[in-house]
């Protein structure tokens, strides 16, 4: 009828409104944010999965946001994609990785890797490479402690500018990750080209394994074929015990999510860790 036609029009209307009003408060408060440093970073482990050893973290950015708690980033990344703040907040998270090895290391923990999200903007940002040289002169750390993940989308939107200022950052040592395998367009194609060191199967793979033969195939071939590149391979989003040993029957290198760890704050993981590494 006319009357439920024009209520859904008006529900629809306040949903809009509501997600322009919150998308418009995330944009204003960013600014602050960055000046009154409320973003943290969650680090989830990495461990290689023939000793179960841990090997490193991913650094996982959260907004605790003064009067809405946390703010995840599936939320406030692509708002802030494309704009200065997306570039100062790159900076920070970079400066935050050095500082969580000398932490690690302080604590007796050397060696260990932290890989860090980089999005498509930081990758354009023409001071980029100085940036990385900067901090890594300021820093005990190693470049190669340091992977950079960018996801297939990052990569084919300027391939021959990638590949530029990715040379110039493996020769400065840092190392690089694709983030999200499989989900781009391309795949296979480029990536013998690429300087990458690990691919990082998508989670939706992994979570698909034990319901769908499809997937699991996928899965094992995607393993296969990357080390024959001779890289290595993270499979992302491993949720139980069944899904880290098929991974293990198929050479999987390293496994990362919930079933070996959420994501922790800084804070907490300090705490945490050293009676996780006796065990
Ligand atoms: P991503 O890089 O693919 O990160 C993995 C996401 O999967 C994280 O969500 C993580 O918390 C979640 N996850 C980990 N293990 C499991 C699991 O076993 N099951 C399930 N269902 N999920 C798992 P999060 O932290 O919400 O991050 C979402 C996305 O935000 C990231 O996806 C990444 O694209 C982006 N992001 C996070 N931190 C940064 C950052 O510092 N910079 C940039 N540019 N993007 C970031
Ligand atoms: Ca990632
Ligand atoms: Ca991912
Ligand atoms: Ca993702």
């Amino acid at each position: 009828s006319k009357d439920a036609g024009g209520d859904r029009f008006t529900l629809f209307n306040e949903g809009m409104s509501t997600r322009v009003m919150r998308h418009i408060e995330i944009e204003h408060d960013i600014r602050d944010a960055l000046q009154q440093e409320q973003f943290k970073f969650a680090l989830q482990a990495q461990i290689d999965i023939d000793s179960g050893k841990l090997v490193g973290f991913e650094a996982l950015i959260r907004w605790l946001h003064p009067k809405n708690g946390y703010i995840m980033p599936d939320e406030f990344i692509p708002i802030m994609e494309n704009s200065e703040s997306m570039i100062t907040l790159g900076y920070w998270g970079i400066k935050r990785a050095f500082a969580i090895l000398a932490h690690l290391e302080s604590m007796g923990l050397s060696g260990l890797r932290v890989a860090v999200n980089l999005s498509a903007s930081q990758f354009l940002d023409p001071n980029l490479i100085n940036f990385m040289r900067e901090q890594l002169a300021k820093s005990e750390q190693g470049a190669e402690q340091i992977e950079l993940e960018l996801t297939e989308r990052t990569v084919v939107a300027d391939i021959s500018h990638t590949l530029r200022i990715m040379h110039q950052l493996k020769e400065l040592g840092f190392s690089f990750s694709i983030d999200d395998f499989g989900t781009g367009y391309s795949s296979l194609a480029y990536l013998s080209q690429l300087p990458v060191d690990v691919i990082k199967i998508d989670r939706s793979f992994i979570s698909g394994m034990s319901a769908n033969s499809a997937d699991k195939q996928i899965v094992k071939s995607t393993i296969a074929m990357v080390r024959k590149l001779g890289m290595k391979v993270v499979a992302e989003g491993v949720e139980t015990a069944e899904q880290l040993h098929t991974l293990g029957d198929m050479h999987c290198d390293i496994a990362q999510g919930y079933h070996i760890s959420k994501p922790l704050l800084e804070d907490d993981l300090y705490q945490k860790l050293p009676s996780k590494i006796k065990e």
